[in-house]
């Protein structure tokens, strides 16, 4: 398989190449060439697969050569051994027709891991044949963070730097970050929001001299290898609700639109998914844009769902792509209007075709805690801020997706966001064992300004490679 950019200039890539470079060298974001596809009668056989040989047969379809079949399987069984739930991605039904999908079962409590386990066991064998050190950088909204340092806090290859927007995390997300002491790993508390902390790691991808002296790398959802893990539990869930006899629908609460994008790929590839909904909660960029084919930026606002707290969603880019039939220069010709006037105008054709496979909605902060409540009465699951957008938004459009059964995803487990949670229901959900002790456990992270200068100073200064 190999990979290309959405900006249409650079060479073509392999897996190995892409996993490794994260955002491409002229600032698109990098996906396959064609789709792969997986016919009707592979999807029946998975209905007697378990998650890990799922997620072989989809991934391999896009690794290509990088790694042997018994090493892959070998990795996918590590990467998810560190899951406390035996499906990994569990399903619970809440009414007739819809149900959760449990994403949370990982090391750092929030469906990030499901990636990011694999990407750590992906990068330590690629790293380890190129006889090879990177830099991680990435930019976080509070779930990315923990669950980055988490997969490569083992790893003697990898330095990781961290930056997140200060005071805009919950508790117990800062501290996953600020507790771990490792050396490789390092949390960098930026004055600024999480659009800041993103743009400056793209001002790190394109200073070349930068990016090559550190040996950057990016694990955000612009990795591809992000999404590509992400694919395989839309379709182990789908397969375990009946399909390929049957149709489903997917509800997914969106920040950068990597989630959401990675079902749209398993459609590509075949799931038959009749409605792709787009639930945000007040920063509702893509839903204005679906609703009006304007993408147009508007100022943060900070919520009780704070790891969908986005205005610039980055993968977004990979679905105007196609939406432009891969067509580059009107790529490159809204990206350059994002930057000259804060917004773009999408063609009625592109917008046309967006509709067609894509929903969407949002939740006001009033109706996100109305539904936690709701939830918990009426089928007794507590849920995260962030799934309760999505349940809100599903629940909000019921009639629009008729009798087709919607899964929503639930990305986050209630305890990181204790906060949120305590001002609507009266208990306040327990920490998972393994952190037991983490508001005892001594914090160290860097403080920094908004300030790209400043902070490559601070990267470059404690990274050896
Ligand atoms: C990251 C995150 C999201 C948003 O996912 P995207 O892929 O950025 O759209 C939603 N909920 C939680 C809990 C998250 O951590």
């Amino acid at each position: 398989m190999k990979y290309i950019s959405t900006r249409g200039h650079d060479k073509e890539l392999s897996f190995e190449e892409v996993l490794i470079s994260g955002l491409a060298r002229d600032g698109g974001l990098y996906l396959p060439k064609i789709w792969p596809k997986i016919s009707e009668e592979d999807m029946c056989s998975f209905a007697q697969l378990s998650y890990q040989e799922i997620a072989f047969k989809v991934m391999r379809l896009f690794t290509g050569d990088t790694f042997s079949d018994q090493e892959f399987i070998k990795m996918i069984d590590i990467a998810y051994s560190s899951f406390d739930h035996e499906a990994i991605c569990p399903l619970v039904q809440l009414s007739k027709n819809h149900f959760l999908l449990e994403l949370f079962h990982g090391p750092t409590l929030a469906f990030k891991d499901v990636a990011m386990q694999l990407i750590g066991q992906m990068f330590e064998s690629v790293l380890r044949k190129n006889k090879l050190k990177v830099t991680v950088v990435a930019a976080t909204s509070g779930d990315t963070g923990s669950a980055a340092m988490a997969a490569f806090k083992n790893s003697d290859l990898v330095n990781v730097f961290i930056l997140f927007p200060d005071g805009r995390v919950s508790d117990v997300q800062r501290r996953q970050m600020t507790t771990l002491s490792r050396p490789n790993i390092h949390a960098l508390a930026v004055q600024g929001d999480f659009d800041d902390c993103q743009s400056l790691v793209k001002q790190m991808f394109n200073d070349g001299d930068f990016r090559e002296t550190v040996k950057l790398t990016g694990v955000n959802s612009i990795n591809w290898a992000r999404v590509m893990s992400q694919i395989v539990y839309f379709i182990t869930s789908a397969v375990a609700l009946g399909v390929p006899k049957r149709r489903i629908n997917f509800t997914v609460p969106t920040g950068n639109f990597g989630d959401i994008f990675a079902a749209y790929v398993a459609k590509k590839m075949g799931l038959p998914i009749d409605k792709l909904v787009i639930a945000s909660n007040q920063n509702d960029i893509l839903h204005r844009t679906l609703k009006t084919g304007i993408y147009n930026k508007k100022t943060l606002k900070q919520t009780i769902s704070p790891s969908m707290d986005i205005q610039v969603a980055s993968n977004f880019e990979r679905l105007l792509y196609e939406l432009y039939d891969r067509q580059s220069k009107f790529v490159n010709a809204a990206m350059d209007d994002l930057i000259s006037d804060g917004k773009f105008e999408m063609s009625n054709q592109a917008i046309t075709k967006f509709r067609k496979d894509f929903l969407s909605g949002c939740a006001s902060e009033e109706l996100t805690l109305q539904t936690i409540k709701q939830t918990l009465n009426d089928y007794g699951e507590l849920v995260c801020p962030h799934t309760a957008v999505g349940l809100a938004v599903a629940n909000n459009l019921r009639e629009d997706y008729g009798d087709v059964p919607m899964v929503t995803l639930a990305t986050a487990h209630p305890a990181k966001f204790p906060d949120s949670l305590k001002n609507c229901i009266s208990q306040t959900p327990e920490l998972p064992k393994q952190y037991q002790d983490l508001f005892s456990k001594n914090e160290v992270f860097i403080q920094v300004k908004n300030n790209f200068n400043d902070i490559k100073k601070i990267i470059s200064e404690r990274t050896t490679v």
